[in-house]
This record gives C-alpha cells, structure tokens and sequence, in this order.
C-alpha cells in the first residue's frame, strides 16, 4: 500500500555540498535566507549558458536559436537568454514587452498565437517584429493595420502540416489544429499576400513539445523542411526564414532519458546545402522553451506540518499546485507522475523514509510528490521541485486559493 513510486535519475546540474542544494553556487538555505521568504522559484544563469553552449555545440553554426518566452517570462530571465540566442519568439503582448524590454534586436523577435486582436497586431507592427500569419483573416487585418501606420510589415506564415511530430508530450500541427493555416491552403494565401503590401519572411512550422526522441524529431524536421522549401517556390519573394520549430524534451520521470541531440545536429547540417541551394537567403531557426530554460530552475518550498495518517507520512507545505502546477501532475499529464523531489538541506540524508509532499490547498489535487522516497524531512526543511525552469509560475493558476505568490529570483 505504501509501496514507494519508481526512482528518478540523480539531477547533476545542481551541486551538493554539506548535504546541501547549491543554486548558482549559493547553498539553498542561504539563498532562502537571502530572498527571506518561501515559497520561490530559483534559475540558475550559468545553466542557461551551459544549455546554450551545449547546443551551439551540437548543431550546425548556420541554425539560428530562438528562445520561446512562453516557457517562462520572468523579465530578468529573458534578458539573459536575449544575450545568449540569436532570437526571441513571443506569443502575446505581454511576451511581446518583455521581449522588447530585453534589448533584443527588434527583427529577432517574432509573434506567433491565434486570435492576435487588432491592438496586439498593431503593437507588433510598429514594434519592427516578424508577425507569424494564423489565417486569412488575420493577413489581410495585419495588411491593413499595417497601411495605417504606414509600415510594411514582416510576416511569416505559420502552416499547420500535413503529418504530426511522433511520440510528442503535446501535438501541435497536423490534423484539424487552430495553430497556423492548413498546408493545402497556403499557395492561396501566398498569392493573395503577395497582393498586399507585406514584407514576406518565410514560414513558420511547429509540431509539438516534450519530445525525447531525437528520431521523431529528426523526421518531424525533414518533413517541415520538405514542405516549407515546396511552398517557398510560390511564396511572393524570396525567403529569408525557415522556423522549423523545436519540441525538445527534457527527462522529467524515472525511465526518461535525456534527448540525443547528436542525430538532430546531424541531419540539419545535412540539409543546409539543400536549402542554400534553393533558398540562398533562407536561415533555418530552432525555437525551444523548456529545452533551454525547463533544467535551470528549481521550485521551493517550506515544510510547514508533518503528520502521519493511517500510516503514510504527509510533509505539509507552504507551496503546490497553485504555483506549480505541472508538479502537481495536472497541466496536461494523463497519468500523475513524480517530478523529481528532494529535501533541499539534507539531499542525501542519512534517515530515509516514504513520504507524501502536498500544498496547503483544500484540494486532493494538491500534491508535489507521492509515495517518494526522501531524506526524512521536519519543519522548517526546504522541499526542491526540480526541471522547474519551465511552464511553473506563469503556467499556474496562482488566484487558487488566494494564497500568496512565491518569489522568483535568477542566480
Ligand atoms: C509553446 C511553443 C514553443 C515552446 O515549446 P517548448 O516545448 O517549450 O520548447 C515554441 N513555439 C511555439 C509556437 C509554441 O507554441
């Protein structure tokens, strides 16, 4: 009954000293003590850098980076990431603002998401960005807007493909989808923009997210280039842009192993002679969120009870669901899996035993770790949610509850 959950793989990137969580080279218990209140979520700058590193490493030169804000928008954030990749892409106008504020140049930023209202798309005209196109309807508002404020606009046309990203923790192209314009209906719109007074960049193609299979990766980006080098032959002018999305995964749960970005590295170098030789103006973009940003963060929070009942331990927490949601198991999983979890000040503690980590919600859906086993834990210690660099604050339903908000803080 109380049988504990599978094991996670040992999360190396953050140090151990003293038994003891190291972010950004600060202990845990410092930094808690230094940001003087819990719960918080932490990021730690030298990870970023190092994510970025490795990826520099492993693809082509010739593949542009893009940082996709909506995997997490904290300002200061950004603003390192800005410095790092050579694009940000944005999906509202609040991403927009952050994305401005970051000191990225304007014409690396682009703006993908159905249903931009005219403000939104006037605000991105004037902005100097890449518009990515979602429909018909929304070209010719972006022309019109566009003719207005007497600008000619850049545009990308986001298309929804013909095939699906396998095997992916979230399908966002192929089939019946509000994401882009079908694939068969884009040498129509190709026309019809070259009609208006458009600055025509490329397309723009995402299939889907959390993936750990460089395979169907691999594929998903061959039939994009397939397909967006097949359309370019109708596009208005010559294009300049091949944002062939990303999807990347990182390990959350026991048996997830990291995404080998070798064959990915790989197949796109293969492919740049092909698209220099029929696009020679075309850059190829990646845009990853949780890849770059998902294994730099840790959540944090404070046991503030500790009881046993019918013989399971409940540590009782200051934080849960309502800052963490994807934790909890309840943004998008189908099956509630830990995250990994450990006892921030006593990571390898010496008394073990099989606890459940839950908020302080009236809700049995608050829970952060279920039947793991941990450092045995009291009041006071400091419970770490790790692989929460992204989708954690700013994908949770923070009004639940009416509890505070917790602090986020970059090192
Ligand atoms: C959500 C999203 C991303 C980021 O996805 P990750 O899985 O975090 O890498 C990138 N591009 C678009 C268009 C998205 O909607």
């Amino acid at each position: 009954m109380n049988k504990p959950r599978p094991v996670h793989a040992p999360m190396a990137q953050f140090p151990v000293v003293d038994d003891c969580l190291q972010v950004g080279g600060i202990p845990l218990t410092r930094l808690a003590a230094r940001i003087g209140r819990t719960p918080f979520y932490a990021y730690d700058r030298r990870l970023l850098q190092e994510r970025v590193e490795l990826l520099r490493g492993k693809l082509p030169a010739a593949v542009q980076l893009h940082y996709a804000v909506k995997a997490n928008p904290m300002p200061a954030l950004v603003s390192a990431m800005a410095s790092l990749v050579d694009g940000l892409d944005v999906a509202s106008l609040g991403e927009l603002r952050i994305a401005l504020d970051s000191g990225m140049d304007s014409r690396e930023i682009s703006f993908a998401g159905p249903g931009k209202q005219p403000v939104e798309l006037a605000a991105a005209i004037a902005a100097g960005i890449t518009l990515n196109m979602e429909s018909e309807r929304e070209m010719e508002t972006i022309a019109r807007l566009a003719a207005a404020q007497g600008i000619r606009p850049r545009v990308a046309l986001r298309l929804n493909p013909d095939f699906e990203l396998k095997s992916s923790g979230m399908k966002m192209g192929g089939g019946p989808k509000p994401f882009g314009v079908d694939a068969e209906r884009a040498p129509d719109l190709l026309r019809r923009s070259g009609e208006l007074e458009l600055d025509f960049q490329g397309f723009h193609i995402y299939t889907g997210s959390q993936n750990l299979r460089a395979e169907a990766i691999v594929e998903a980006q061959n039939q994009s280039l397939e397909l967006a080098l097949r359309l370019a032959e109708q596009a208005p002018g010559p294009v300049r842009l091949l944002n062939i999305g990303g999807g990347f995964g990182i390990p959350y749960f026991p048996g997830d192993t990291p995404l080998d970005l070798e064959p990915i590295g790989a197949n796109l170098e293969r492919w740049l002679p092909t698209v220099h030789a029929r696009q020679p103006q075309a850059k190829v973009v990646i845009e990853l969120g949780r890849y770059l940003v998902g294994e730099a963060g840790i959540y944090v929070a404070e046991v503030i009870d500790r009881k046993v009942s019918r013989g399971q331990v409940f540590l009782i927490t200051n934080g849960g669901l309502h800052h963490h949601l994807a934790a909890s198991g309840n943004f998008g999983q189908v099956v509630r899996k830990n995250y990994p979890v450990v006892v921030g000040n006593r990571v390898l503690g010496q008394e073990r035993e099989v606890v459940n980590v839950v908020g302080p919600l009236c809700t049995p859906l608050d829970v952060l770790a279920e039947r793991m086993e941990l450092a045995r834990a009291e009041v006071g210690d400091l419970i770490v949610v790790f692989q929460s660099g992204a989708y954690g604050l700013s994908a949770s339903p923070l009004g639940f509850l009416s509890h505070p908000s917790p602090a986020e803080v970059l090192v």
